[in-house]
């Protein structure tokens, strides 16, 4: 994300539907210097409507019909911001959000789809499923499915005969076929007659495939209330359902009320034939969002996809301060409509087409339009400088640091009660008449593109060296650098998300933020140093394991090889999105649960990796491990990416902990790898009496924390700790430690 020119403008793309993908593709082929491009997203993984019936029909895949918003915006070169806009200051020029700060913007753009209408028919809300957002209405499906297989049948009501509605009837009842032994039931209902924007001849088609396949259509009778399995509609006729979905005219989100936009009656964006707001010059929109009063057109993922090119075209001249051009939507498009079975139905004006040959050929359309967004062009340069990770993998390597601190003559202090001489997580200061001190530091660049979510994350990480010796917080200096702007805005407006998102972070925890020192420097960096207390009688040192303790790992392991391998476009969203999730975790109630359960040693698991942190467990505290393999936690998809090959920029320093290893697992490269791959806000790593090992588990597992019990704790027996993997070596606490000692 570093800049060769210094950031002049922001442009703000909110929502990541079908017309910003392009502006968002367009914008990586070529960029503009000077402008910093970002998304705004509440998901990572946006769908293709083209190709969302097909999905409920069976015929793709997940991943098949949703694009990977988090290689899209790399690519891009765009900063992601995972988070929902819910209001706009526009007087500031501000996006509203709802976990971020305010976000500036020079330019704004808006293509977040629309949001259900269910105030019609009371009970609608609670009673059934909507289809809109569509972006959440994978998950919606699957639920439904599940219940389908649960029940044994399923009688569904879908609500609106558009033909977003009768394109997911239809695929529906064809999935439903196949799950279940009985036929389903499916029932639409419609406020008007079926497909009321069609030919007679769609009409007709439609009314055929509904009866062949026994399906129910109910029209010219809107729902007015829904009750639990019962919609009543206005003849007072009732339908029952096991369950219903609701596919109804949608509306603009309601909070886009209150930005002083002008609207339309739907309370969808009014913008001119150039997709700009006519009040406000810095405010675009597009697709369903949007509404051009000049040529109203159809809420339909096919304008949408035609907004891209000239919304892309309009920001571009927006920013260089040109003319923007006029681009009025063509007024008919060719509407193809899956059936659910590999045949579509085309419409368009006055005529019709069906059969395989229809669906052959929206299907082709459908997948080249993915492509191009899912098919990135290759990167030009994956040269190891321009990877390097940030984050903890950016740490200086183990024996680089041994040897430098060797060689330094550092001055000693009667209040160091630990220092350099023998290494913790942090040092621990004693003052005459004063509780003793912890103190601790650490910085990094960042890896992440949002300031504010790398503030958090570098907090989360800082406060871990406090809560692996079993201390509490009190206060936090930081330190910060923050890449030099054009304006002196931009560079306020990162250095308060950063700092902001450390600050809630340490307020969180209790640690006061009583100063620190910010610069200009290449990238964005932060970093704290945290004083903290110790508990009375608590102190947990990378010393102390005893044979027959129990090894448990309060996270799992793969942040570094998951945020090197997004760097290069290779970590699918959701498995970027899950390791920020456990980067997030706060150390503080797994620290305070290992000091009640008796845990005899501690550190945490960061830059060196599981192994290069437990060797140094081990050598203060004179022992050897049994580690079990398959009991080491691992974050989804990091274990593939390892296979591939992948690795952050410290691997190759770590590696020199590896020969340690013994055990045939040793010989698995990609096992070798995952345990010496640097974490950033990694978990922690304690040893604990193995009469209470299983229950302080359990009790880290009811707090959140994926943890588990990963080793024990053998008798040292050689010059160099050993750390010997053994499937199957963690045994009940019963067992005696002879079954489980090495050879
Ligand atoms: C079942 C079904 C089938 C359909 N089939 C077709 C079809 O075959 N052909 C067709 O042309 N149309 C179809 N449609 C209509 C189509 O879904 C919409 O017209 C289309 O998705 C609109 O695209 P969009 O770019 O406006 O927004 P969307 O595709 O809805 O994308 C909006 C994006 O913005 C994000 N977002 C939303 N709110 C916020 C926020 N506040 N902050 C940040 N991000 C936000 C969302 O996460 C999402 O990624 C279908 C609709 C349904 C319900």
């Amino acid at each position: 994300m570093q800049q060769s020119v210094p950031i002049a403008q922001d442009l703000v793309l909110v929502g990541g539907g079908h017309a910003h993908v392009h502006v968002l593709k367009r914008f990586g082929m070529r960029p503009v210097p000077g402008v910093r491009l970002t998304l705004v997203t509440r998901d990572v993984e946006t769908p293709y409507s083209g190709m969302l019936p097909g999905y409920v029909a069976g015929l793709y895949s997940f991943a098949e019909c949703h694009i990977d918003l988090v290689r899209l915006a790399r690519f891009a070169g765009a900063r992601l911001i995972h988070d929902e806009a819910v209001g706009l200051d526009r007087g500031r020029r501000q996006i509203l959000c709802r976990a971020h700060p305010p976000i500036r913007y020079d330019i704004l753009s808006l293509d977040i789809g629309s949001t259900p209408r269910m105030g019609d028919a009371a009970g609608a809300a609670e009673h059934t499923v909507s289809v809109k957002p569509i972006d959440r209405f994978g998950e919606r499906w699957e639920a439904l499915l599940d219940r389908a297989r649960e029940l044994g049948h399923m009688r569904l009501a879908i609500v609106g005969g558009g033909a977003g509605g009768v394109e997911l009837a239809v695929s529906a009842q064809q999935r439903l076929a196949r799950l279940l032994p009985t036929p389903p039931q499916v029932t639409l209902v419609t406020r008007e007659g079926l497909l009321p924007s069609h030919n007679d001849a769609v009409r007709r088609r439609f009314e055929i495939i509904f009866r062949e396949r026994g399906m129910r259509a109910v029209a010219n009778n809107p729902i007015v209330r829904v009750e639990p399995g019962r919609l009543i509609a206005q003849d007072g006729s009732v339908i029952e359902f096991d369950e219903a979905l609701w596919v109804t005219e949608a509306a603009g989100a309601p909070w886009l009320a209150n930005t002083g936009l002008p609207l339309d009656e739907r309370g969808f964006v009014i913008i001119d034939e150039t997709y700009r707001s006519p009040a406000d010059t810095a405010v675009f929109a597009a697709g369903d969002i949007a509404t051009m009063p000049a040529y109203p057109r159809e809420k339909a993922g096919v304008y949408a996809v035609r907004a891209g090119p000239p919304l892309a075209d309009n920001l571009r001249r927006a920013l260089a301060g040109h003319r923007l051009r006029r681009a009025v939507p063509q007024r008919q498009a060719l509407a193809l409509i899956g059936t659910g079975d590999k045949r579509a139905v085309a419409s368009r004006g006055r005529h019709e087409a069906y059969g395989a040959p229809v669906w052959w050929l929206k299907d082709w359309i459908d997948r080249r339009w993915m492509r191009r967004y899912t098919d990135l062009p290759a990167m030009e340069s994956v040269d190891d400088d321009a990877m390097r990770c940030g984050g903890c993998a950016a740490k200086v390597p183990a024996d680089v640091l041994a040897r430098v601190m060797a060689r330094l003559d550092a001055p000693v202090s009667d209040a160091v009660a630990i220092g350099l001489d023998s290494p913790d997580d942090a040092a621990l200061l004693s003052f005459p008449g004063a509780p003793p001190l912890l103190q601790t530091v650490d910085f990094f660049r960042a890896m992440v593109g949002d300031p504010y979510l790398f503030g958090r994350i570098a907090a989360t990480h800082a406060l871990g060296d406090i809560y692996a010796m079993g201390g509490v917080p009190e206060t936090a200096l930081a330190i910060a650098t923050v890449p030099p702007a054009a304006r002196p805005s931009i560079v306020e407006h990162d250095l308060f998300h950063m700092m902001r998102g450390g600050s809630e972070v340490l307020a969180a925890a209790g640690a006061a933020l009583v100063g620190g020192h910010s610069a200009e420097g290449a990238e964005l960096g932060l970093g704290f140093a945290v004083t903290g207390r110790t508990r009375p009688g608590r102190l947990l040192r990378k010393g102390g394991l005893r044979p027959g303790d129990r090894l448990l790992l309060t996270k799992p392991l793969g942040t570094g090889v998951i945020l090197a391998a997004e760097m290069r476009r290779l970590a699918p969203a959701r498995v970027v999105t899950a390791a920020i999730g456990t980067m997030l975790q706060p150390a503080a109630e797994a620290s305070a649960c290992l000091a009640a359960y008796g845990a005899t040693a501690c550190t945490d698991v960061t830059g060196f990796g599981l192994l290069g942190h437990l060797l140094e467990m081990l050598t203060a505290s004179d022992a050897d491990v049994l580690l079990d393999p398959d009991r080491v936690p691992v974050l989804d998809g990091a274990m593939t990416l390892l296979r591939e090959g992948l690795a952050s920029s410290l691997h190759a320093g770590n590696s020199i902990a590896l020969s340690s290893l013994t055990g045939e697992a040793a010989q698995d490269p990609a096992l070798a790898a995952l345990l010496i791959d640097p974490q950033t806000a990694g978990g922690l790593l304690a040893g604990v009496p193995a009469d209470r090992a299983t229950d302080c588990l359990a009790e880290l597992q009811r707090l959140g924390y994926r943890a588990a019990e990963i080793g024990v704790v053998a008798p040292r027996s050689g010059g160099k700790p050993r750390v010997s993997l053994e499937a199957g070596c963690v045994r009940p606490a019963e067992a005696p430690l002879a079954a489980v000692a090495h050879s």
